[in-house]
């Protein structure tokens, strides 16, 4: 479906068909938003007899994201019955990647996002436009492209940035000779309350994340660099080793978490008891 905007312009909201597509993959951090996504996209899928074209994917941030995170986006996936991938970065977890670069990264450089996620997905785009080509063996040059849409949990709400952002565009930088890859978000335009609709009636809805039970808006690493302070104290709380490993990283680079910021001080307000109950979510 396309739609004029406020100028004329027509902008595509929707992919159209999905049938249009040879993978559907469905990024996943097992957080609520990527929940309630994986629930539309695969209804979609259902509905158009093309699931066995979907495929979740999870980038595994290793000891940063909070224990059980892969396993429980896995267990999402498994209630619609899709093949789960979980990608990661070979040289190293981004703790590791911190404590060698030196610098803790910002929103200028948000290299644990590129190179954490964004990269590591990419690969697995490879291997799927590998397989769609595979078939063709000598002839796969004269295949035409490989078609990927590559469906993401943003929303508009979330921050100004993300609300610029298209709902469906050409993924120009996942894109090259052998791939089209389209990045949809097919939930760009709900409200967290349809999120939590959605989840408390679809399929996975006995595997929410356990971290929004503990207070937190927004899962994905522990201590995000966006983080208000009261959502790092809980998570340092229920976190105690990582954060000591943070500190412990924070003090040797010589590099503060945020300028305004160290673990070093959200350490002190976990160990001296403070127990948040109001935690204000975060932009992206
Ligand atoms: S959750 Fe925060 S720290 Fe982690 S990858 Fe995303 S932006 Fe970076």
């Amino acid at each position: 479906m396309s739609l004029p905007n406020l100028f004329g312009e027509v902008i595509a909201t929707d992919p159209g068909y999905l049938t249009q597509y040879d993978w559907i993959v469905i990024n996943s951090s097992g957080g609520k938003d990527s929940q309630a996504m994986l629930d539309l996209v695969c209804e979609r899928a259902k509905a158009e007899n093309v699931m066995s074209r979907v495929v979740v994917v999870h980038a595994d941030l290793g000891r940063v994201e909070w224990q059980g995170t892969r396993e429980i986006a896995q267990s999402q996936a498994e209630c619609y019955g899709v093949p789960f991938v979980a990608v990661w970065r070979k040289q190293g977890d981004l703790l590791n990647q911190i404590e060698s670069r030196g610098k803790f990264p910002d929103a200028a450089r948000r290299y644990c996002t590129s190179d954490h996620k964004r990269a590591q997905v990419h690969r697995l785009l490879t291997r799927l436009t590998d397989k769609f080509r595979a078939p063709y063996g000598p002839y796969s040059l004269k295949v035409r492209p490989c078609r990927i849409l590559n469906c993401l949990g943003m929303r508009a709400e979330e921050s100004p940035r993300r609300s610029k952002m298209k709902q469906m565009e050409p993924d120009t930088a996942a894109s090259n000779g052998r791939r089209e890859v389209t990045r949809w978000l097919p939930i760009h335009d709900w409200k967290e309350t349809q999120v939590w609709e959605c989840i408390r009636s679809c399929r996975s809805k006995e595997h929410i994340h356990y971290a929004y039970a503990l207070g937190m808006p927004r899962v994905s690493c522990c201590f995000c660099i966006f983080a208000p302070r009261e959502a790092l104290i809980i998570a340092g709380r229920h976190n105690p080793e990582l954060l000591a490993e943070y500190v412990r990283v924070e003090e040797k680079i010589g590099h503060k978490f945020r300028q305004n910021l160290t673990m070093a001080q959200v350490k002190a307000a976990v160990d001296a008891g403070e127990n948040p109950q109001e935690v204000p979510t975060w932009a992206m």
